[in-house]
């Protein structure tokens, strides 16, 4: 059966998709790139819960989870089919890893999963399970979830997790979309990308304390705690590699990682 690769990826502004540039390549490319999967586990930055959950739902809904931007994505749909089983067979694994998980049956796929899967696989037909992060918990917990999650690579299910390389959004705004890269955002972009192909694991879990100017890139962890789930899911074998490298606004990261492609 064809192993599937980890990812994660950037996905930006929910507006990236209206825009046909060179995020929107990327994303069609690699989708084009991959054998078709089974199915996708998406850990996104826009489902945090004090528990991990899953969703289970037959048909999730589309969630519009922003606002203040053009009408026409109010308007779009992502209309995958769920993975009841799926959902419930992961909940159940991460509960016997001692991370106790639940399904949540009416959970619908958040932008931060659908904008990315809608460039990638634009037909809708391949099942997709989401899994929260928890901001309360630290990058080894991410990472825990991720190794739990490792084994499905090998029945064809792609693991995808989905945030962003740098999201300071108390500096966004300040600067054109075209802007060269700020220092402290291109430091931390650098940085990251160094560990992740060095598979230099220990130093990405303590990001905090070792990334150059963590805190400021990273004023809250939600966007960067999805990408230790594809880092667990590499399980330690496949190193990663940037397969994406973009700075917008000068300060937002649009990176991306494979491991395992
Ligand atoms: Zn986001």
């Amino acid at each position: 059966m064809t192993e599937q690769p980890a990812l994660f990826v950037s996905h930006g502004a929910p507006n990236l998709i209206l825009k046909n540039d060179a995020n929107c390549r990327f994303f069609r490319d690699l989708g084009r790139t991959l054998a078709r999967p089974a199915a996708i586990v998406c850990v996104s930055a826009h489902w945090d819960t004090d528990e991990p959950l899953t969703s289970g739902a037959d048909l999730p809904p589309t969630i519009h989870d922003f606002s203040g931007f053009e009408a026409e994505l109010y308007s779009m749909r992502y209309p995958c089919p769920g993975d009841p089983a799926l959902a419930a067979r992961i909940a159940d694994s991460l509960s016997a890893a001692e991370i106790p998980c639940f399904v949540s049956e009416h959970r619908g796929i958040d932008h931060g999963a659908w904008v990315p899967l809608k460039l990638m696989f634009p037909s809708a037909d391949i099942p997709v399970v989401q899994v929260s992060i928890q901001t309360d918990r630290d990058t080894r917990r991410h990472y825990d979830l991720g190794r739990v999650l490792a084994p499905l690579r090998r029945e064809n299910v792609l693991i995808v997790g989905s945030g962003g390389a740098t999201h300071n959004l108390r500096e966004f705004g300040r600067y054109a979309v075209d802007a060269p890269p700020v220092g402290y955002a291109a430091a931390f972009d650098e940085w990251l990308a160094e560990r992740i192909e060095d598979n230099a694991i220990a130093d990405l879990l303590a990001y905090r304390d070792l990334g150059p100017e963590a805190r400021r890139n990273h004023p809250g962890e939600d966007h960067i705690l999805p990408l230790f789930a594809p880092l667990g899911a590499a399980a330690g074998q496949d190193w990663g590699r940037r397969i994406h490298h973009r700075i917008e606004y000068g300060i937002l990261s649009m990176a991306a990682f494979a491991w395992g492609l």
